[in-house]
């Protein structure tokens, strides 16, 4: 479906939108991506999204990609005998491995590992940082505590421990049972909660061999520190806002979205923002300034995508929420400033590295400096649509593949256009095909010129090595070249 705007959505499914109608209007109202997450949900019903997401992408025959969240090693405390306590500050509190159900003086903490890492002095967040703990004294399964902020701590909430890197195996027990399940179902992308090493996202990959393309969640200080290791064996990431501000002060969370955006885009990998982006919206059908300004300020810093959460699996109005994205990501792209900005942090001709950098820079000058309407870019592992979006040209990009999976994982990436081809053997046919795509799809008509470049011969990886001008109207092709 031809959007007009290059920013990707993507929305996350719950029961606000479970059933065909919602999930085929919020895919016209822009979502590119939908977000199946594994924290919530059985696999009955995830797998019935699944379907349905299917289903409407053969009935439009636009590629959709499908990215599976798994929740990651989540800490969590146990229950109270009063369902919750309230809290204060300056008294003592206990974890412990105890199984008894909690008091105002301790609750159980089933995680061993945990205490064999914590350390006097470092802190315990609570229930979304609203409760601060600081661990005074700790053995083998125990940790006393100073409560540092207070609050109301109830069964079952979630534990964060900044200061520590966690002795955690990357994917838990849940963890690798939703893998198995969702790469068996068919996913493009699988996101991976808490990542905190390089080698989280190795042992993930190991598991999902192919299936889907890996995505980090950036949402652990650890995470932050080893960003560049992280990026280089992630084939995407999430700047997961909710979580990375509950684990560092809410104030570094700007900052380290800015700096994470800029090496996606330098790696030519997509970048999600999420979290909170119109959080008002899961009960109110307008969102307040603030939150339309923080959606426009991540598309001028350049993400690929942003995203809605609770917005769209559990608030009251989904469709709305999604619109509002789509509004705002038009009205920013079309402001010069956003050009200036998209423009003046270009990724330096120095540098270019390959071949391949060399073409998609000459195709976007080419077409911009022309009356060129559309670069095609043919693609099979997606490397030179990557490269092409990178460049953050300013005609659109269409990129051709003969691979579904291909198409599908692009629908993630800034601006890009993908349209199905068949295999192909020779390069004019790969002309002929491009001006009838760029022609049916709205992208050029018949008195236009098209940039196809691709890599011959066909379905080798890494030969993008033609560039070539040409008119859009096939007989012209066919008469100017008549081999
Ligand atoms: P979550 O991840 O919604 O799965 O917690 C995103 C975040 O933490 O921002
Ligand atoms: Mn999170």
């Amino acid at each position: 479906m031809r959007r007009l705007r290059n920013v990707k959505i993507v929305a996350t499914l719950g029961p606000a939108s479970n059933d065909y109608a919602m999930i085929k209007a919020l895919h016209e109202a822009g979502a590119d991506v939908f977000r199946l997450n594994m924290s919530h949900g059985s696999h009955d019903e995830i797998r019935e999204r699944h379907r349905i997401i299917r289903e409407i992408e053969r009935e439009l025959d636009s590629p959709i990609a499908i990215l599976a969240d798994l929740q990651g090693p989540k800490l969590r405390v146990g229950t109270f005998a009063n369902g919750e306590e309230e809290l204060e500050e300056g008294a003592s509190f206990r974890l412990d491995l105890d199984e008894a159900e909690g008091t105002i003086e301790r609750v159980r903490l089933p995680h061993p590992e945990i205490f064999a890492a914590l350390e006097p002095g470092a802190n315990l967040l609570v229930n979304d940082g609203k409760i601060r703990l600081k661990v005074e004294k700790c053995g083998a399964d125990f940790a006393d505590c100073t409560v540092v902020t207070g609050g109301t701590i109830s069964n079952r909430k979630g534990v964060n421990v900044p200061d520590v890197v966690l002795p955690l195996a990357a994917l838990s027990e849940k963890d690798r049972a939703d893998l198995e399940f969702v790469c068996d179902l068919g996913i493009d992308w699988l996101a991976l909660s808490f990542v905190q090493r390089p080698e989280d996202v190795i042992e993930a990959r190991d598991l999902a061999k192919g299936r889907a393309a890996i995505l980090s969640k950036i949402e652990k200080p650890s995470a932050v520190a080893c960003f560049d290791e992280i990026l280089k064996v992630s084939d995407g990431v999430m700047v997961a806002r909710g979580d990375l501000g509950v684990e560092l002060p809410v104030q570094a969370v700007p900052p380290i979205q800015k700096r994470l955006i800029r090496k996606c885009r330098s790696a030519a990998k997509p970048v999600i923002v999420a979290t909170q982006m119109l959080e008002s919206m899961i009960e109110s059908p307008m969102p307040t300034r603030a939150e339309v300004s923080d959606v426009a300020a991540a598309i001028y810093e350049g993400t690929d995508a942003v995203m809605l959460s609770a917005e769209s699996a559990a608030g009251q109005y989904p469709v709305e929420a999604v619109t509002t994205m789509n509004n705002v990501a038009e009205a920013v792209e079309s402001d010069p400033t956003y050009r200036e900005v998209i423009e003046a942090s270009r990724i330096a001709t120095s540098g270019r590295e390959s071949v391949a950098e060399g073409i998609v820079s000459a195709a976007r000058e080419i077409a911009e400096t022309t009356d060129i309407k559309v670069i095609c870019c043919f693609t099979q592992s997606g490397t030179t649509a990557l490269l092409t979006a990178r460049e953050r040209p300013r005609v659109p990009i269409i990129a051709m593949t003969s691979l579904r999976g291909t198409a599908r994982r692009l629908a993630l990436s800034w601006g890009t256009n993908c349209i199905m081809t068949g295999e192909l053997q020779r390069f004019k046919q790969a002309v002929v095909n491009s001006a009838r795509a760029a022609r049916v799809h709205g992208f050029a008509g018949t008195q236009d010129q098209i940039v196809v470049i691709a890599g011959v011969p066909f379905n080798q990886p890494g030969t993008t090595n033609i560039l070539r001008v040409a008119p859009c109207d096939e007989s012209l092709i066919f008469a100017s070249d008549p081999e």
